[in-house]
């Protein structure tokens, strides 16, 4: 069904400021892949156009994930086989992931880190119609120390001299964003969660250089004070914010930065995902110490209003591209939120964090068709995004068979 062209009619619209999904079914006008008018607008002077009849579904944004690194392959659990993995077959494996990530209803993701920019390359392939995908943001190669998380991916600087050569090259790459490795990691060897890798003084020389080309930095913070010089140095996104210490993830709360958090303008985006899920305990299981950790902070960062967006750091072990699904459902049980909460930092609040707010995250005039054509309610239950009947992508229709019958290519 290739249309860029069309009135929707009968559906019912979840306008992201509501809390719940207009109660009567709306009409949608799209020109050229944009939304150009809802409701009684879009019926004016609309004779002409194709109509599509959507009859009792249900429209939401298309989804956004804020955080995923299209270059790792998810089956391989450690970097030395992620590097293993032969040039020849990487872009079509990141093209595949990417194609993955759209019929998943995912319209627009952050691709945070990379070595070689192949993400770039996707992303001209994608925008030139060549390859289907979503609407990628690429932050390259993530800035680290020597011998620091990720440095595989060859961002390590010393001087001040090198933080601008570091963020020079990513912007000549086509980079909005700029990644920065505030703390250590857990995939990398030799490098803990727990150790902060920059003072606030190079953060933000960081934030500085990206700030004068017009970047935004996300910055990767798991031990405490990395998320405290963080945000004193003005960084955009908070990734993971885990408050790691000694014992490991959510074991350094620290409820005045928290409080902190809640009054700046920073994001978090804790990505929270398909493996968190399977951490949550049943009612079988014994306690989770993980779970109770996270929850606690994911709950306090909720009641001082911290400003979430969605993620999952797809790429890592067992976080499949595909799968955001799994995340936001954790995200609703971890940080205790409402479907409409979880669902707002996957579409409006992503959009708005990662500057896209005025092309996509919400289906209103003047932005984007990206949406989802649902045959039930996800305010209700979140796990029907699992599976849309349609997801539209710049007006152009992808629905299940294309997805199963790879015609899309
Ligand atoms: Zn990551």
């Amino acid at each position: 069904m290739e249309s860029l062209d069309f009135i929707v009619s009968g559906a019912r619209v979840w306008e992201s400021q509501n809390d719940s999904v207009g109660p009567l079914s709306t009409t949608l006008r799209v020109r050229d892949g944009r939304i150009v008018a809802l409701g009684e607008a879009a019926e004016a002077g609309a004779r002409e156009a194709r109509r599509i009849d959507l009859g009792g579904r249900i429209l939401v944004p298309g989804l956004i994930d804020a955080h995923v690194h299209l270059e790792l392959d998810p089956a391989l659990s450690t970097p030395a086989e992620q590097s293993a993995v032969p040039e020849a077959t990487r872009l079509e494996a990141m093209a595949r992931r990417a194609k993955a990530m759209l019929f998943a209803g995912i319209t627009t993701t952050r691709d945070c880190g990379g070595g070689c920019h192949r993400e770039h390359r996707l992303r001209r392939e994608i925008e030139a119609g060549l390859r289907p995908g979503p609407r990628l943001l690429c932050c390259g190669q993530p800035i680290t120390t020597p011998g620091g998380h990720c440095e595989f991916w060859g961002g390590a600087v010393s001087t001040r001299m090198e933080v601008d050569r570091m963020v020079a090259l990513q912007l000549e790459a086509g980079s909005e964003w700029i990644k920065v490795m505030a703390t250590g990691g857990v995939i990398t060897p030799k490098s803990r969660p727990r150790d902060v890798q920059f003072d606030v003084g190079r953060l933000v020389d960081i934030v500085g250089t990206a700030a004068r080309a017009g970047c935004p930095v996300a910055a990767h913070c798991h031990a405490t004070r990395g998320i405290a010089a963080a945000l004193r140095a003005g960084v955009r996104t908070i990734e993971h914010a885990s408050f790691a210490g000694k014992g490991g993830f959510g074991t350094e709360i620290d409820e005045s930065l928290i409080r902190e958090l809640g009054a700046s303008e920073v994001w978090v985006s804790p990505t929270v995902n398909a493996g968190w899920g399977r951490r949550i305990p049943d009612d079988r299981d014994g306690p989770s110490p993980f779970f109770d950790r996270m929850s606690t902070c994911l709950r306090l960062q909720r009641d001082h209003g911290v400003r979430f967006i969605a993620s999952t750091d797809a790429g890592i072990p067992g976080v499949a591209h595909d799968d955001l699904v799994s995340g936001l459902l954790a995200f609703e049980r971890y940080a205790g939120l409402r479907p409409v909460d979880v669902l707002r930092a996957a579409t409006s609040e992503a959009a708005t964090a990662l500057d896209v707010g005025d092309r996509t995250g919400r289906i209103a005039p003047g932005l984007s068709a990206d949406f989802l054509v649902l045959e039930a309610n996800p305010l209700e239950d979140l796990s029907v995004l699992r599976d849309p009947e349609f997801v539209v992508f710049r007006g152009r229709f992808f629905d299940r068979e294309m997805r199963e019958g790879g015609q899309a290519e």
